[in-house]
């Protein structure tokens, strides 16, 4: 089974990402954490995109694409895997049926963390202030550039999903156990429908 997460930053999607993973055996992909890791290995593709994540901005489509590409073919990801940051604009959602079309795999279900954007901004805050875990990109002046992101490239594919009668949505801002098991009770419904 082959999901994707969607939401705002904050919205929760890691965390539900990883429980899956735990509980379904699908294999989370968190593009931020691939590029993260990049950075970390100060790789030639983390030296080019760490400005551009440190100020909320989108890393380009045909990189993220290549990427996301590359590891939906290996061996981890054959059971099933959650996209989690990836598509976050149209083009890179078109890009993603034409490669799974070509790869001879499907897309089970898009799930929609749904929050309100004030309480994110509390969620970064106390994320902070507990000393968790602090990025680059986890402070509350970003967060509203990658807010803004949000709206204008990436919630723009959500209507492409609706359209395709594919896009769930769950209220982001209820506690991650009642979260957990709406999503586990629309992924119950499309493993008994396939
Ligand atoms: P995330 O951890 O998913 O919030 O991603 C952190 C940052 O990585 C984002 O603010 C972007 O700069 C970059 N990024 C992650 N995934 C993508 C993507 N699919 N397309 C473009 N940029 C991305």
């Amino acid at each position: 089974m082959n999901i994707i997460l969607m939401g705002p930053p904050g919205a929760g999607k890691g965390t539900q990402a990883k429980l899956l993973e735990q509980t379904r055996g699908l294999k989370q992909l968190s593009t931020g954490d691939m590029l993260r890791a990049e950075i970390a290995a100060q790789s030639p593709l983390g030296q080019k995109v760490k400005a551009i994540m440190d100020s909320g901005a989108l890393v380009s489509d045909e990189i993220m694409i290549e990427m996301i590409s590359a590891r939906i073919d290996q061996p981890d990801c054959a059971k099933g895997f959650i996209l989690d940051g990836f598509p976050r604009t149209v083009i890179q959602a078109q890009a993603l049926d034409v490669m799974l079309h070509q790869k001879g795999k499907d897309l089970n279900a898009v799930i929609q963390l749904s929050v309100d954007e004030n309480a994110l901004l509390a969620r970064i805050e106390k994320r902070v202030a507990e000393g968790g875990t602090i990025r680059a990109d986890d402070n509350a002046e970003t967060l509203k550039k990658r807010l803004e992101a949000y709206r204008a490239q990436t919630a723009p594919i959500l209507p492409y999903y609706e359209g395709k009668g594919m896009l769930q949505t769950v209220d982001g801002m209820a506690g991650i156990d009642a979260v957990t098991a709406k999503i586990s009770g629309i992924l119950d419904g499309e493993e008994a429908a396939a």
